[in-house]
C-alpha cells in the first residue's frame, strides 16, 4: 500500500513537471494507515531504538547483599527487584515497544562496582543500566541519566542506647554524688520555723527541692525520649576527626566520596556487603575489628534499621542524591523514560512498587521505617520493682522474726509448767499455737510493749 501511494505521488509529480494537472476521483485520494518498518503503526520519531533481532542490552547489578533492590533470577537474562519492577512499569508508559535483553553485571560473590557498570554503558558494552544507580558528578559525565526515581543521601549509622529497655534508667538523671545529696531531700521537715531567719532558710530550701525534683523529671523524660548515643560520634564531622574505622557498602560510590571528598584515609574504610555484615561490624565496634559507624545511602540504611533497634541514624543526610537509570550519551530513550518516570510518580504507582518490596511486614510511614518504640514496658522498671520487692520482703521477714521472738517471750511468761499437756494431741497444739500467734500479731504493738514493761509475775503468785 505504501509503495502504491509513493508510486502515485511520483507519477503526479512527473505530470506536474510537464505542466499537466491531473485530477483524481475523491475515493482514489483516501489513504490507508501507514505501517512503518518493524510493523509499527505509530509514527516513529526518526530513530530506530532497537529491533527484536537486535534488542537493547540492559545491564543490571547482580547484587548479593540488599538483593531486594536488583539481582538476577537463576535463569538467563531475567532479573528481579524493586528497580527491575520499576523499570518494567516505566517502559510500559513509553509510547513504543522497546525490545531489550537483561544482562547481569557482577560475579554473584560480592556486590558489583557501580562505577564499573556505568563505565560499561559509556563504552557501549551495555545500551543502558537499570538498578539502584546513584546519579553522581563523575557518572553524569559518562552517561545520560533519566529523571530520578528515588531520592537518597549519605547518612551515618552508629550504635545507640535504647534507654527504655534499661531497668536502671531512673538512676541516670543524677551522678553518684548527686544521689548522695539527693537523699537529704526525702527528710521531711516537720518542725515549723519560728523565727523569720528560719523561715527564710526554709523558703530557700524548699525552692532547692523544687528545682532538683523538676530537673530530675526533665532529665529522665529527655533520656526516655531523645535517642542516646553510645559512642562519642554524633555525626559525620566527629566521625572524620575520630580516626576510627568507617564502614561503607561494597561497590558503592560512598567509598570514593569518603576518600576523595572527605579525605578519610583508605585504611580506615571497611567494605561491608550485607545486612548481616553491617550488624556484626557495628556490634563488634572499632576495638574488636568492627567499625565505629557506617556511611551509606538512606534506602539501604532504612532497610537495615527496619530490623534493628540498637542502631540509629546520627543527624541528617550530609549529601543529597538520587537514583536513576543510565543510558548512553544522547540516547533519546533517556528523555522518554524520564517522562514515563514522572508519570509513574504522579500516579502514585512508584510508591506502590516501593511498598511491595520494602513494606512486606507493614510500614508505618512513607519512608518504610518503623517508628522507634517509645512505650515504656515492664522491663523498663524491673530494677525499681525488684528494689521495692526486696525491701518489702526484708521488712516482712524482719517483722516476722521479731514477732516470733516476742511471741515466744510472751508465751513463756504465760506458761503454767504444772498444767497437763500430754493428753492434747500435737496437731491440735500446733494449730492452737498458730492461732494464738496470729491473734498475738493482731494485737497492737503498743499493748505488747506495755505488757513487757510490767514486771513479770511468778506463776505461783498468779495462782494464789
Ligand atoms: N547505590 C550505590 C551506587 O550507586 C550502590 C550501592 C552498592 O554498592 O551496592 O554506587
Amino acid at each position: 500500500m505504501l509503495i502504491e501511494t509513493v508510486e502515485a505521488l511520483i507519477m503526479r509529480l512527473l505530470m506536474l513537471s510537464k505542466g499537466q494537472l491531473i485530477s483524481y476521483p475523491r475515493e482514489a485520494q483516501k489513504l490507508s494507515n501507514i505501517t512503518w518498518p518493524g510493523g509499527e503503526v505509530e509514527k516513529p520519531r526518526g530513530w530506530v531504538i532497537a529491533t527484536t533481532e537486535k534488542p537493547l542490552i540492559i545491564g543490571f547489578p547482580k547484587r548479593v547483599g540488599f538483593s531486594e533492590f536488583a539481582t538476577d533470577l537463576n535463569y538467563n537474562h531475567s532479573a528481579q527487584g524493586y528497580c527491575i519492577d520499576l523499570f518494567d512499569e516505566v517502559r510500559k508508559l513509553v509510547p513504543y515497544e522497546i525490545p531489550f535483553r537483561f544482562e547481569p553485571f557482577g560475579d554473584g560473590l560480592k556486590n558489583p562496582n557501580y562505577d564499573e557498570l556505568v563505565r560499561l554503558v559509556a563504552d557501549g558494552v551495555f545500551d543502558a543500566a537499570v538498578g539502584d544507580i546513584a546519579i553522581t558528578t563523575n557518572r553524569i559525565k559518562l552517561v545520560d541519566f533519566t529523571q530520578p526515581f528515588c531520592a537518597t543521601g549519605l547518612v551515618v549509622v552508629a550504635p545507640i542506647v535504647n534507654s527504655t529497655s534499661s531497668g536502671w534508667v531512673f538512676v541516670k538523671p543524677f551522678t553518684l554524688e548527686m544521689w548522695f545529696s539527693f537523699s537529704t531531700l526525702f527528710k521531711a521537715n516537720y518542725e515549723n520555723p519560728i523565727s523569720t531567719l528560719g523561715r527564710i532558710v526554709m523558703v530557700v530550701w524548699l525552692f532547692l527541692l523544687l528545682v532538683i525534683t523538676s530537673s530530675y523529671t526533665a532529665s529522665l523524660s529527655s533520656i526516655l525520649t531523645v535517642q542516646q548515643l553510645s559512642t562519642c560520634i554524633t555525626g559525620i564531622d566527629s566521625l572524620i576527626s575520630s580516626g576510627l574505622p568507617v564502614g561503607y557498602q561494597e561497590g558503592s560510590f560512598a567509598y570514593s566520596y569518603l576518600k576523595n571528598n572527605l579525605n578519610i584515609h583508605a585504611s580506615r574504610l571497611i567494605s561491608l556487603g550485607s545486612l548481616e555484615e553491617y550488624e556484626s561490624a557495628l556490634r563488634r565496634g572499632p576495638k574488636n575489628g568492627g567499625v565505629a559507624a557506617i556511611v551509606d545511602e538512606t534506602p539501604y540504611v532504612e532497610l537495615f534499621l527496619s530490623t534493628q533497634t540498637d542502631f540509629g541514624i546520627l543527624g541528617l543526610p550530609f549529601t543529597r542524591s538520587a537514583w536513576g537509570f543510565a543510558f548512553r550519551k544522547d540516547s533519546p530513550l533517556a528523555g522518554d523514560m524520564s517522562t514515563a518516570i514522572l508519570k509513574l510518580t504522579e500516579s502514585g504507582q512508584l510508591q506502590k512498587i516501593k511498598k511491595k518490596w520494602f513494606c512486606k511486614s507493614g510500614c508505618s510511614d512513607e519512608r518504610g521505617r518503623k517508628p522507634e518504640p517509645k512505650q515504656l514496658n515492664l522491663s523498663s522498671f524491673w530494677a525499681l520493682y525488684s528494689l521495692c520487692g526486696t525491701f518489702a520482703l526484708m521488712a516482712f521477714f524482719l517483722f516476722l522474726i521479731r514477732a516470733i521472738r516476742q511471741y515466744i517471750r510472751y508465751k513463756s511468761r504465760q506458761m503454767d509448767p504444772s498444767s497437763p499437756t500430754s493428753s492434747i494431741s500435737s496437731s491440735i497444739l500446733f494449730s492452737q499455737a498458730i492461732h494464738n500467734f496470729l491473734k498475738f500479731i493482731d494485737e497492737k504493738e503498743e499493748a505488747i510493749k506495755k505488757m513487757f514493761a510490767q514486771p513479770a509475775i511468778p506463776p505461783t503468785q498468779a495462782r494464789a
